[in-house]
């Protein structure tokens, strides 16, 4: 579903490079939720934004489901973007949007005609549970309400992935662990892969197939969450 091969990322130029991956490869199967874990500046952030390039590798490719994204033209990226959900951390919602138009922006984007949109948005909200919130402003939701924004939103265009960047990191624990549970129902319901990066073990452990542990900008070590994490 996904595959990265030998993924370099230098940021910079001349004399003053920071190289943030290295060479690294990395398969991600279709329908598993895939966890990237690692401190802060191993890498993880880079990663996953070279997922749908929001951040172009300096070497290396870039596989989701079948295609080549660095070779892309723009027109054919756009498109495959769509089909690449993202939530974030501080939710990059629209603060002078309403739920409503926040979830529809992706659609409108798509060229989806308003009829489509409203039926679609209305699904939508009710996935995530705020079908009465649809008038409000990002201000007035709690962060477990604006992070189901942004799943709505990013789940707009039906993608075939969805990646999370430390996507309860800003949230508390209890918090924390309904988004989780809204993931997991989304990746089982739709048979979504999903890829979230995360410095906390515990959300790694709470809804992840398989992990792979980043370490100044290579992968030291993956596979299935019970084994990486119970060896002595
Ligand atoms: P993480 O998400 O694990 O904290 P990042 O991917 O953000 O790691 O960063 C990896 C490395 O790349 C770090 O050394 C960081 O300082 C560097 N880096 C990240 N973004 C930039 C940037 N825009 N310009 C220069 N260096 C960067
Ligand atoms: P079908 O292929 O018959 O549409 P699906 O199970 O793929 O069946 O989709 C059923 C419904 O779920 C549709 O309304 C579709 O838009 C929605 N859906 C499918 N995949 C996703 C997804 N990844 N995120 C959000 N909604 C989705």
């Amino acid at each position: 579903m996904i595959e990265l091969r030998g993924l370099t990322k230098r940021y910079g130029k001349g004399n003053k490079t920071a190289t943030a991956l290295s060479d690294l490869n990395l398969s991600i199967q279709k329908g598993e939720i895939f966890g990237v874990i690692g401190h802060s500046g191993a890498g993880k952030s880079t990663l996953i934004r070279c997922i749908n390039l929001l951040e172009r590798p300096t070497e290396g490719e870039v596989w989701v489901d079948g295609v080549e994204l660095t070779k892309l033209g723009k027109g054919r990226l756009q498109e495959k973007r769509r089909k690449i959900g993202m939530i974030f951390q501080h939710f990059n919602l629209l603060s002078s949007a309403t739920v409503y138009d926040n979830i529809a922006f992706p659609l409108r984007l798509a060229g989806t005609p308003d009829s489509a949109v409203e039926e679609k948005v209305k699904d939508l909200l009710a996935l995530v549970g705020l079908e009465g919130h649809r008038n409000k402003y990002p201000a007035q939701l709690s962060g477990g309400q604006k992070q189901r924004v942004g799943v709505a939103r990013a789940l707009a265009n039906d993608p075939d992935v969805l990646l999370c960047d430390e996507a309860t990191s800003a949230l508390d624990p209890q918090t924390t662990d309904s988004i989780l549970r809204l993931l997991l129902d989304i990746n089982r319901q739709f048979n979504l892969t999903i890829v979230l990066i995360t410095h906390e073990m515990h959300v790694i452990q709470r809804i992840c197939d398989r992990v792979a542990v980043i370490h100044g900008g290579g992968i030291v070590e993956q596979g299935a969450v019970t084994e990486v994490f119970l060896k002595p």
